[in-house]
């Protein structure tokens, strides 16, 4: 058994706490950080009130501060724990993997690292700072697995899988993330807001014609027919995954789109123009000082409170064009997602669960060797048929349409 620990209490660490409680037969005891102990007790009191332990097992809670490197090794080694799945704030990557490095555990995040102090990262930002210590990986034979979440994570498997299976060449990638549920209140985030709201307030890189492109946000706009959602506005957006995938895949275009209601554009540009978007900190009359974005995510609601509310269907996918026997070839993977599902299962919304299970998917698959390489990988150096058949069992099924139809895509058992 590999006994887990998950740094970060958030809305993914509760999916990714249930999702290692109905697996514990391979991944053996939980252990649960955050910064605030009583957000990890939460956690572990819903997996015992959902029943989702699959065997008697050991979960417990712990306060760390996992900024502090030290601290962190300290509790893996306490803990015993072989495999350290990180859905803490992306500002806490590199300490955790640096303490991963020290133990020798291995390490799964959902986000590329930030710092705090910085808007705007130059691309590739994996570059910037995990693809830095890649050779210390290797060096101290540590399993690192960047970005395991939906996007980035299940997209850069189904782009791998695209052209590896479907295509023989490969023109373009087009992610496309669609959430086409309502939460039922005035403006929220679905995750925490200062994360969100960094994603949209800098440059939109892209990749394309083999060459990184930079536009504004809500600069430019597509239409994209998804099953499910149906007809929907998507926004050119920049987004972890093009980073990696544009270094390790040979494709020409890859490009990411998020749909926004015009009701979320109106808010967000109104908070950003006030300039209370801001992470510098400004003095009132009072003589207070104060962060605006502190603010604005203080007064909005917690994106783990929408979860009871939360009806509708997400949508992510991956439009792959190429050429296949000499002819034009448009293929889309992808997976329909439902809030109020995830709510009866893991008592979460969508959009923390298609992040938190492929994380868990990931983990299993290094407990049982498939995916434990000793290294350091994005998404898109693995073999993606394990992992894309795993959490087809796991409550993130996906669906395949291409010439032939639309489909259930099992990758072990059939060829595309
Ligand atoms: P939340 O804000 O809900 O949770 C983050 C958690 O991290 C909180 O419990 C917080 O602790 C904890 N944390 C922050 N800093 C520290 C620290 N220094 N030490 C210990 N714990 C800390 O976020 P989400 O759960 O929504 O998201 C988690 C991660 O997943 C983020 O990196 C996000 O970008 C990523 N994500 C990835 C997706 C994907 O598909 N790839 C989709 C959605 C999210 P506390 O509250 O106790 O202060």
């Amino acid at each position: 058994k590999h006994n887990v620990l998950i740094i970060g209490a958030g809305g993914v660490g509760h999916v990714v706490a249930h999702k290692c409680a109905q697996n514990n037969e391979l991944l053996g005891d939980i252990h649960i950080a955050s910064r605030t102990l009583g957000k990890c007790h939460a956690i572990i009191e819903s997996v015992h009130d959902k029943g989702s332990l699959q065997q008697p097992g050991q979960l417990q809670a712990h306060a760390l501060d996992a900024m502090d490197v030290e601290a962190t090794s300290a509790l893996i080694r306490a803990t015993r724990s072989d495999i350290v799945i990180n859905v803490g704030a992306p500002f806490v990557n590199m300490s955790v993997l640096e303490a991963c490095i020290q133990t020798g555990a291995a390490y799964l995040d959902t986000a590329i690292h930030e710092d705090p102090a910085k808007v705007c990262e130059t691309p590739p930002w994996y570059a910037n700072y995990e693809w830095k210590r890649r050779q210390a990986c290797r060096e101290a034979g540590v399993t690192a697995v960047l970005g395991v979440g939906f996007d980035p994570g299940v997209v850069n498997a189904y782009a791998r899988y695209a052209v590896d299976h479907c295509f023989d060449r490969v023109d373009s990638i087009d992610i496309v993330d669609i959430n086409a549920g309502s939460h039922g209140r005035y403006f929220a985030t679905n995750f925490d807001p200062e994360t969100n709201f960094r994603e949209f307030t800098s440059t939109v890189w892209s990749w394309e014609n083999n060459a990184w492109q930079a536009n504004a946000m809500f600069e430019r706009r597509k239409e994209w027919d998804m099953p499910v959602t149906g007809k929907t506005t998507c926004y050119l957006t920049g987004h972890d995954e093009l980073h990696s995938m544009s270094q390790n895949l040979g494709v020409p275009d890859i490009r990411f789109w998020m749909s926004f209601g015009e009701h979320y554009i109106n808010v967000f540009s109104v908070l950003k123009n006030l300039g209370l978007l801001s992470e510098q900190p400004v003095r009132t009359a009072r003589g207070q000082t104060v962060v605006p974005l502190e603010v604005v995510k203080a007064v909005l609601p917690d994106p783990a409170s929408l979860a009871p509310d939360y009806t509708g269907q997400t949508f992510i996918g991956d439009v792959v064009r190429g050429r296949k026997g000499g002819k034009p070839e448009e293929v889309l993977i992808y997976n329909v997602c439902d809030h109020a599902a995830c709510f009866d299962e893991v008592g979460s919304q969508a959009i923390s669960y298609t992040a938190g299970v492929p994380a868990v998917a990931a983990a299993l698959l290094i407990a049982d060797g498939t995916w434990d390489r000793g290294t350091m990988a994005n998404v898109e150096d693995l073999d993606p048929r394990p992992f894309i058949a795993l959490m087809n069992r796991m409550g993130l099924a996906t669906r395949i349409r291409d010439a032939k139809g639309d489909r259930l895509l099992d990758p072990v058992t059939q060829v595309a």
